[in-house]
């Protein structure tokens, strides 16, 4: 039987096509309601676009364990060799607006939602292992330094590079975006990272530090700057719809490397510094199961443009770290889904978790489920939810006699790593790498092109003299003393 039309509300409508007016040539009417909310919902159909990571596709899934991690966690979807746990990705670039290219150079968003039997637990990463800063303070300013240049609207690669002179933490990243791996062909064909340590706690409430590796099994695929010039706009998304539709469902193997609280003590890099990695040697990868994407949503909006990813979705067994980055995006990706989306955003089937939500929050736009009438806690109640103190996460260990103050990094080893990367890139890699920056820091000023020059030298002198040499065929006349 055909469905019938209605308004929001339910009611039949008999006539969608034409509006009420006075006579065939008159003027419309003020009992026009269906045609006033058609247009009024039509004007706020956009929600605020994210800031970044604006242009993105999802997909649902599932992780199974091949391995049990009982022995670092208690997370209950970490315990049981073969449990599967249902997931939802978001693949994402990060500066560019809903309708930027998918093969801009840019990180690619790779955040995972696992609906879990203990609540949602997300990784918001990203695929690649580290990222430009190790301070909040400084996030704000280097977004706007790599976005569009306000005045022109113009990408501009002087401001890019001016604030990459300013920052050596940001080199170790620049590295990995200017290579070869700058441009994923499509989201299939890239790894993704939880970048951030996060820890692990088990029942002996002994902590662990832990870090996510997503190995993509389709392998390494990438394209370059010219390629990516004839590549169409929406081709990653259409490359992983696609894929899903016709059953080629994408997997990637995960890892995970683990450090005890000892280990992390005396490990020869900060584990904490979201500008390094765990070096595999040192932290080995151990592999723990299978990411697998096999549906695609039914409506791109609902599920994909609402989606809202936070690090402070964290279950029991797993923690945050002392990471500065993490234990900032703790309150800002909260407080940006609160503002984009709505206070209730948790309550939207792609948020909401896949076991009971028990709480006392009250109100707020669009409740679409509220609790009965007891909405504070303590209460006296006794079949009312109350806390589970066999939840508590172990406390926390500051290192040594701790103090409350703002603490400079700048004598990190910032080069080092950046360094072992370009070495263990081959002479084309290297040569693609040198191109792509030589274009960008060509158009930056004499000062910043100095200062990061000297930054790539203390990586590796045949990094700077590769970039320099690529500079002087971009602009010959380029004052790169
Ligand atoms: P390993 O030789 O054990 O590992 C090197 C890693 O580098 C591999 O995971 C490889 O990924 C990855 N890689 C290779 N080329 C690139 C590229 N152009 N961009 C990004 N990643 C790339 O060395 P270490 O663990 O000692 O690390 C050495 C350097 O490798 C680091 O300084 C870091 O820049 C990079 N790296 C390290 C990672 C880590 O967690 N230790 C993770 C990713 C990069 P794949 O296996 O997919 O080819």
């Amino acid at each position: 039987m055909t469905q019938r039309l209605t308004t929001s509300a339910g009611c039949p409508i008999a006539d969608d096509n034409n509006s009420i007016s006075a006579g065939r040539r008159g003027p419309l009417t003020f009992d026009n309601f269906q045609l006033f909310e058609k247009l009024a919902h039509f004007n706020r159909e956009r929600i605020p676009e994210r800031v970044v990571h604006a242009r993105g596709t999802g997909a649902y899934g599932s992780f199974t364990l091949s391995r049990s991690l009982s022995e670092y966690t208690r997370a209950d979807f970490l315990q049981h060799l073969g449990d599967e746990t249902e997931v939802f990705v978001r693949f994402s670039t990060v500066g560019g607006g809903q309708d930027s290219s998918d093969y801009a150079r840019d990180p690619r968003g790779f955040a995972v939602k696992f609906y879990t039997r203990e609540g949602n637990f997300d990784v918001v990463g990203n695929n690649t292992p580290v990222f430009f800063l190790n301070d909040p303070q400084k996030f704000p300013d280097f977004v706007h330094s790599q976005k569009k240049n306000p005045r022109t609207n113009l990408p501009d690669a002087a401001r890019m590079y001016e604030f990459w002179a300013n920052h050596p933490q940001s080199l170790h990243q620049m590295t990995i975006l200017m290579s070869d791996r700058g441009i994923p062909l499509s989201y299939r064909h890239m790894n993704g990272y939880s970048s951030h340590t996060l820890g692990f706690w088990n029942e002996q409430g002994e902590r662990y530090w832990v870090k996510f590796h997503f190995k993509t099994d389709q392998g390494i695929r990438t394209v370059t700057n010219d390629e990516a010039q004839s590549l169409p706009a929406h081709g990653a998304q259409q490359d992983l719809v696609e894929a899903i539709d016709f059953g080629e469902f994408p997997s990637w193997t995960v890892k995970v490397q683990i450090l005890s609280e000892e280990q992390a003590r005396s490990f020869p890099v900060n584990p904490f510094d979201l500008t390094k990695v765990w070096p595999h040697k040192l932290a080995p990868l151990i592999e723990i199961g299978k990411l697998t994407l096999n549906r695609n949503v039914d409506n791109y909006f609902a599920e994909t443009e609402q989606a809202t990813f936070a690090p402070s979705n964290l279950v029991p067994g797993i923690s945050a770290s002392p990471d500065k980055m993490l234990q900032a995006r703790l309150l800002a990706y909260q407080d940006a889904h609160r503002y984009r989306v709505g206070v209730n955003h948790n309550q939207l089937a792609v948020n909401a978790p896949r076991c009971p939500v028990n709480h006392y929050q009250s109100d707020g736009s669009s409740t679409g489920i509220q609790n009965g009438e007891v909405n504070y806690y303590p209460n006296d109640q006794r079949d009312l939810p109350r806390p589970d103190p066999s939840v508590q996460a172990p406390p926390l260990p500051l290192l040594g006699d701790a103090w409350v103050g703002t603490f400079s990094q700048d004598d990190e080893d910032y080069f080092s790593q950046a360094g072992e990367l370009f070495r263990l890139m081959n002479p084309e890699q290297q040569g693609q790498l040198f191109d792509n920056i030589g274009g960008g820091l060509a158009q930056a000023t004499p000062s910043a092109q100095e200062r990061m020059l000297d930054f790539l030298n203390r990586a590796d002198p045949n990094y700077a003299q590769g970039v320099l040499q690529a500079m002087r065929q971009h602009v010959p006349a380029a004052n790169t003393a």
